[in-house]
Protein backbone atom coordinates (compact mmCIF):
# COMPACT_ATOMS: atom_id res chain seq x y z
CA UNK A 1 0.00 0.00 0.00
CA UNK A 2 1.29 3.32 -1.79
CA UNK A 3 -1.62 5.86 0.55
CA UNK A 4 -3.79 5.10 2.89
CA UNK A 5 -7.33 3.64 2.11
CA UNK A 6 -9.42 4.25 4.65
CA UNK A 7 -10.87 7.86 5.09
CA UNK A 8 -11.50 8.11 8.48
CA UNK A 9 -10.67 5.54 11.71
CA UNK A 10 -11.35 6.32 15.21
CA UNK A 11 -13.86 9.12 14.54
CA UNK A 12 -11.14 11.38 13.11
CA UNK A 13 -10.60 12.39 8.93
CA UNK A 14 -7.46 10.64 7.26
CA UNK A 15 -5.92 13.31 4.58
CA UNK A 16 -3.61 12.66 2.03
CA UNK A 17 -1.47 15.04 1.67
CA UNK A 18 1.72 13.98 0.34
CA UNK A 19 4.83 16.44 -0.10
CA UNK A 20 6.04 16.32 -3.74
CA UNK A 21 9.98 15.78 -4.54
CA UNK A 22 11.75 19.63 -4.95
CA UNK A 23 15.83 19.31 -5.30
CA UNK A 24 17.54 16.99 -3.26
CA UNK A 25 16.09 13.40 -2.33
CA UNK A 26 16.22 14.74 1.55
CA UNK A 27 12.46 14.48 2.61
CA UNK A 28 10.91 13.14 -0.51
CA UNK A 29 13.46 10.02 -1.38
CA UNK A 30 11.99 8.77 -4.31
CA UNK A 31 13.70 5.09 -3.17
CA UNK A 32 11.63 2.04 -3.29
CA UNK A 33 11.62 -0.04 0.25
CA UNK A 34 12.29 -3.41 0.23
CA UNK A 35 9.35 -4.26 2.51
CA UNK A 36 6.99 -3.14 4.71
CA UNK A 37 7.38 -5.72 7.43
CA UNK A 38 7.13 -3.54 10.78
CA UNK A 39 5.80 -0.60 11.67
CA UNK A 40 8.12 2.12 13.95
CA UNK A 41 5.90 4.40 16.51
CA UNK A 42 7.60 7.89 17.30
CA UNK A 43 6.44 11.10 19.55
CA UNK A 44 6.80 14.33 17.80
CA UNK A 45 8.70 15.22 20.65
CA UNK A 46 6.83 18.48 20.38
CA UNK A 47 4.51 19.83 22.94
CA UNK A 48 4.01 23.60 21.16
CA UNK A 49 0.17 24.09 20.92
CA UNK A 50 0.08 24.20 17.05
CA UNK A 51 2.45 21.29 16.66
CA UNK A 52 -0.44 19.39 15.28
CA UNK A 53 0.00 16.66 11.90
CA UNK A 54 -0.99 20.10 9.62
CA UNK A 55 2.03 21.63 10.86
CA UNK A 56 3.99 19.15 10.74
CA UNK A 57 3.25 18.82 6.95
CA UNK A 58 4.04 22.06 6.60
CA UNK A 59 7.12 21.63 8.43
CA UNK A 60 8.70 18.70 5.94
CA UNK A 61 7.24 20.27 3.17
CA UNK A 62 9.47 23.17 3.72
CA UNK A 63 12.61 20.88 4.24
CA UNK A 64 12.38 19.22 1.07
CA UNK A 65 12.96 22.53 -0.45
CA UNK A 66 15.17 23.65 1.55
CA UNK A 67 17.48 20.71 1.02
CA UNK A 68 19.60 20.69 4.42
CA UNK A 69 18.30 17.94 6.35
CA UNK A 70 17.68 14.46 5.82
CA UNK A 71 14.55 13.15 7.55
CA UNK A 72 10.90 12.20 7.75
CA UNK A 73 8.17 10.16 8.42
CA UNK A 74 5.02 8.96 6.85
CA UNK A 75 1.80 9.84 8.80
CA UNK A 76 1.22 11.90 11.73
CA UNK A 77 -1.62 11.09 14.18
CA UNK A 78 -3.20 13.81 15.96
CA UNK A 79 -6.39 14.34 17.94
CA UNK A 80 -8.60 15.63 15.62
CA UNK A 81 -7.15 14.55 12.41
CA UNK A 82 -4.05 12.36 10.99
CA UNK A 83 -2.03 13.28 8.03
CA UNK A 84 -0.15 11.12 5.54
CA UNK A 85 2.73 13.50 4.17
CA UNK A 86 5.00 10.61 2.29
CA UNK A 87 4.35 7.35 0.72
CA UNK A 88 4.35 4.32 2.54
CA UNK A 89 6.33 2.22 0.41
CA UNK A 90 9.43 4.86 -0.04
CA UNK A 91 12.37 5.46 2.07
CA UNK A 92 12.61 7.62 4.99
CA UNK A 93 14.90 8.46 7.16
CA UNK A 94 12.68 8.80 10.13
CA UNK A 95 15.47 7.05 12.58
CA UNK A 96 19.36 6.96 11.86
CA UNK A 97 19.23 2.60 11.09
CA UNK A 98 19.23 1.70 7.54
CA UNK A 99 17.52 -1.24 7.74
CA UNK A 100 14.26 0.94 9.48
CA UNK A 101 14.13 3.19 6.17
CA UNK A 102 13.59 0.65 3.87
CA UNK A 103 11.48 -2.05 5.68
CA UNK A 104 9.22 -0.15 8.31
CA UNK A 105 6.55 2.11 8.38
CA UNK A 106 7.12 5.34 10.28
CA UNK A 107 4.21 6.73 12.35
CA UNK A 108 4.89 9.99 14.51
CA UNK A 109 1.69 10.87 17.47
CA UNK A 110 1.78 14.42 17.90
CA UNK A 111 2.07 15.78 21.23
CA UNK A 112 0.31 18.90 21.10
CA UNK A 113 -3.42 18.60 22.58
CA UNK A 114 -5.53 15.79 24.04
CA UNK A 115 -2.79 13.44 23.52
CA UNK A 116 -4.63 10.63 24.66
CA UNK A 117 -7.03 10.75 22.13
CA UNK A 118 -4.09 11.10 19.51
CA UNK A 119 -2.26 7.96 21.27
CA UNK A 120 -6.05 6.32 20.79
CA UNK A 121 -6.00 7.36 17.18
CA UNK A 122 -2.70 5.90 16.44
CA UNK A 123 -3.75 2.72 18.03
CA UNK A 124 -6.61 2.55 16.01
CA UNK A 125 -4.50 3.30 12.67
CA UNK A 126 -1.49 1.04 13.54
CA UNK A 127 -3.88 -2.13 14.34
CA UNK A 128 -5.62 -1.19 10.95
CA UNK A 129 -2.36 -1.50 9.16
CA UNK A 130 -1.44 -4.33 10.86
CA UNK A 131 -4.64 -6.33 10.05
CA UNK A 132 -4.15 -4.82 6.38
CA UNK A 133 -0.83 -5.60 5.59
CA UNK A 134 -0.31 -8.85 7.80
CA UNK A 135 2.68 -6.85 10.29
CA UNK A 136 3.21 -9.41 12.71
CA UNK A 137 2.31 -8.11 16.61
CA UNK A 138 6.19 -8.69 16.93
CA UNK A 139 7.13 -6.24 14.18
CA UNK A 140 5.29 -3.54 15.76
CA UNK A 141 8.35 -0.89 17.70
CA UNK A 142 10.13 1.37 19.07
CA UNK A 143 12.46 4.08 17.60
CA UNK A 144 14.71 3.24 20.69
CA UNK A 145 14.04 -0.25 18.97
CA UNK A 146 16.53 0.99 16.22
CA UNK A 147 18.81 3.25 17.37
CA UNK A 148 18.48 3.09 21.24
CA UNK A 149 17.10 7.05 20.81
CA UNK A 150 14.32 7.62 23.92
CA UNK A 151 11.37 7.92 21.33
CA UNK A 152 8.77 7.50 21.79
CA UNK A 153 9.56 9.26 24.68
CA UNK A 154 5.85 9.45 26.22
CA UNK A 155 4.92 5.94 25.41
CA UNK A 156 8.11 5.07 27.16
CA UNK A 157 7.14 6.99 30.24
CA UNK A 158 3.80 5.28 30.71
CA UNK A 159 2.97 3.06 33.10
CA UNK A 160 2.80 0.11 31.12
CA UNK A 161 5.54 1.03 28.57
CA UNK A 162 5.70 0.01 24.79
CA UNK A 163 4.30 -3.66 25.98
CA UNK A 164 1.37 -2.07 26.99
CA UNK A 165 0.67 0.15 23.99
CA UNK A 166 1.26 -3.14 21.79
CA UNK A 167 -1.55 -4.99 24.14
CA UNK A 168 -3.92 -2.40 22.71
CA UNK A 169 -2.66 -2.39 19.50
CA UNK A 170 -3.43 -6.35 19.77
CA UNK A 171 -6.76 -6.06 21.12
CA UNK A 172 -7.81 -3.40 18.42
CA UNK A 173 -6.42 -6.05 16.13
CA UNK A 174 -8.70 -8.95 17.14
CA UNK A 175 -11.77 -6.41 17.28
CA UNK A 176 -11.44 -5.33 13.72
CA UNK A 177 -11.07 -9.30 12.95
CA UNK A 178 -13.77 -10.11 14.57
CA UNK A 179 -15.92 -7.59 12.64
CA UNK A 180 -15.38 -8.61 9.14
CA UNK A 181 -18.39 -10.94 7.53
CA UNK A 182 -18.67 -13.98 6.78
CA UNK A 183 -18.23 -13.26 2.92
CA UNK A 184 -14.70 -11.18 3.87
CA UNK A 185 -13.62 -13.91 6.00
CA UNK A 186 -14.11 -16.70 2.94
CA UNK A 187 -12.65 -14.40 0.20
CA UNK A 188 -9.61 -14.10 2.21
CA UNK A 189 -9.26 -17.75 3.20
CA UNK A 190 -9.10 -18.54 -0.46
CA UNK A 191 -6.82 -15.01 -1.70
CA UNK A 192 -4.34 -15.81 1.10
CA UNK A 193 -4.78 -18.56 2.98
CA UNK A 194 -1.64 -18.55 4.78
CA UNK A 195 -2.66 -15.15 6.23
CA UNK A 196 -6.30 -16.59 7.04
CA UNK A 197 -4.84 -19.16 9.10
CA UNK A 198 -2.45 -16.61 10.78
CA UNK A 199 -5.64 -14.41 11.65
CA UNK A 200 -7.08 -17.69 13.45
CA UNK A 201 -4.36 -18.28 15.53
CA UNK A 202 -4.52 -14.59 16.90
CA UNK A 203 -8.52 -14.66 17.41
CA UNK A 204 -7.95 -18.12 19.60
CA UNK A 205 -4.78 -16.13 20.96
CA UNK A 206 -6.83 -13.38 22.58
CA UNK A 207 -10.15 -15.26 23.31
CA UNK A 208 -11.68 -13.34 20.59
CA UNK A 209 -14.32 -16.17 19.99
CA UNK A 210 -15.99 -16.25 23.22
CA UNK A 211 -19.57 -14.84 22.66
CA UNK A 212 -18.77 -14.15 18.80
CA UNK A 213 -20.73 -16.75 17.16
CA UNK A 214 -19.30 -16.54 13.34
CA UNK A 215 -16.24 -16.67 14.24
CA UNK A 216 -16.77 -19.76 16.81
CA UNK A 217 -17.98 -21.50 14.36
CA UNK A 218 -15.59 -21.14 11.36
CA UNK A 219 -12.98 -21.82 13.93
CA UNK A 220 -14.33 -24.85 15.30
CA UNK A 221 -15.45 -26.13 12.08
CA UNK A 222 -14.38 -24.62 8.93
CA UNK A 223 -10.93 -24.20 9.79
CA UNK A 224 -10.10 -27.68 9.87
CA UNK A 225 -11.79 -28.51 6.76
CA UNK A 226 -9.97 -25.52 5.29
CA UNK A 227 -6.50 -26.59 6.72
CA UNK A 228 -6.84 -29.91 5.78
CA UNK A 229 -7.51 -28.83 2.21
CA UNK A 230 -4.64 -26.69 2.04
CA UNK A 231 -2.69 -29.02 3.47
CA UNK A 232 -2.97 -31.58 0.32
CA UNK A 233 -2.26 -28.92 -1.67
CA UNK A 234 -6.08 -28.47 -3.41
CA UNK A 235 -5.70 -24.72 -3.16
CA UNK A 236 -2.32 -24.33 -4.91
CA UNK A 237 -4.26 -24.14 -8.58
CA UNK A 238 -6.79 -21.42 -6.97
CA UNK A 239 -6.05 -17.76 -8.44
CA UNK A 240 -4.86 -15.00 -6.26
CA UNK A 241 -7.31 -12.26 -6.19
ZN1 LIG B 1 11.40 9.04 16.91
Amino acid sequence: MKILDIKNINNVPIKIDIIEQVGLANVRTDIPMTSQCSITVHNTANNAPSANDEMHHDYFKQLEKDDDLYVGAMIFVAEDSITQILPLDEVVYHTSNSESWYTSISIEICENGNYEKAEENAIALIAYLMNKLNIKLDKLVTHQFWTGKYCPHIILDSEDGFEGFKEKVANEMVEELTNITANEIIEKAFSAPEDWIDGCDLLEQFGAIEGNTGAYYILKYIRPAFEKVYAQGVLDGIEKG
